[in-house]
């Protein structure tokens, strides 16, 4: 494939051997690998499951441009087809060990695969209520993500823990396909955008204020919660087939704690304005850098860490002096 000067893919030979190496496959990582490859570097991105990262599980994204109701599905199915006309996606491919010497080594389930730089976009994973019942109820009555799973609690009593943009995201998308749901949140006002506040009361979805999950209960699936009031002290049972937690994210940094690199207090990868990190030829872009959480901050990230990078390999004629 001939891309912008790009004469063609690696050969068999070489193809362990890139420019960089770009780690997980969400809107960040797709992103970079466009990039990388239109400014002519030869790159793979590594992905441990299917493209799409977090975004997949949306069910409906209202705020990036050009698409004014997408499913996080389709919009990330477009976005891989699109990268895939540059790059090679290597699905089902998790990075087990990176390893900084005169190139970075990178073991895979696959196998092994050296660069001059790598960028992460390993995304974050959901952050746990940490009660009694969620484990062992997981798949089983306890869910973190409403688009995957809402289809079988139709007409059910189910809950959404939280009280931000996912949480409201997911009550709404529950309502939709007539679950009875409840958002239990911990404080007495919500962090979701305004919008997403005026649609609950519209929808008439109630809300249990300043109160917790304290535990799940059930055996073979969920049968109620043990809720809290944090105000009042008072406990009560709710009988409720399913618990959808939305509370916020954690960063997937274990291999930027790998490779050196410098952590905020969250875990979360410090970059500079380039997404450069502190290690030279290590950048990092999407929610594994924190910053605001969108889709469009993600695609900027691996935008600007793909040219960071070929400016960092190339030294190219506009930054010479
Ligand atoms: P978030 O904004 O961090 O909100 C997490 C919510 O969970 C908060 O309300 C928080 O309560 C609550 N929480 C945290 N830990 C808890 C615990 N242990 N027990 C009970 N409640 C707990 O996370 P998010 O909603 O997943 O959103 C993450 C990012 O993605 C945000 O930047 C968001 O804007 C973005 N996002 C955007 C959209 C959209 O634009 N359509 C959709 C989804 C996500 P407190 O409020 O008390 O801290």
């Amino acid at each position: 494939m001939a891309v912008d000067g790009i004469v063609s893919e690696p050969s068999d030979e070489a193809a362990t051997d890139y420019d960089v190496v770009i780690v997980g496959a969400g809107p960040a990582g797709l992103s970079a690998g466009i990039y990388a490859r239109r400014v002519g570097l030869n790159c793979a991105i590594l992905e441990k499951g299917v493209p799409g990262g977090q975004v997949l599980t949306s069910p409906l994204i209202e705020n990036y441009p050009g698409f004014p109701e997408i499913s996080g599905l389709k919009l990330m199915e477009q976005m891989a087809e699109h990268a895939r006309r540059y790059v090679d996606i290597r699905e089902g491919d998790e990075v087990l060990r990176v390893r900084s010497a005169e190139r970075f080594e990178i073991a895979t389930t696959s196998g092994r695969f050296s660069s001059r730089a790598i960028i992460l976009a390993t995304g974050s994973s959901h952050r746990k209520l940490g009660v009694p019942g969620e484990e062992g109820m997981t798949g089983r009555g306890v869910s973190y993500c409403a688009t995957c799973d809402g289809f079988f609690y139709k007409k059910k009593e189910v809950i959404v823990v939280g009280g931000g943009n996912t949480a409201l995201t997911d009550a709404l998308h529950l309502n939709s396909i007539e679950c009875r749901v409840t958002i239990v949140h911990r404080r007495g006002s919500l962090r979701a955008d305004r919008h997403l506040q005026e649609s609950i009361s519209q929808r008439g979805i109630p809300v249990l204020w300043d109160t917790v999950v304290e535990e799940i209960q059930g055996e073979d699936g969920v049968k109620a919660v043990k809720l809290r009031n944090l105000k009042s002290g008072a406990t009560k049972i709710k009988p409720v087939d399913g618990v959808f937690v939305a509370i916020g994210e954690l960063p997937s940094s274990q291999l930027a704690a790998e490779l050196g690199l410098k952590m905020d207090p969250g875990g979360f990868v410090v970059v500079d304005k380039s997404f450069r990190t502190n290690v030279p030829f290590v950048y990092a872009c999407g929610d594994v850098s924190g910053g605001i959480r969108q889709i469009v901050a993600a695609v900027h990230g691996g935008a600007a860490a793909a040219l960071s990078c070929f400016e960092d390999l190339t030294n190219p004629y506009y930054k010479r002096t």
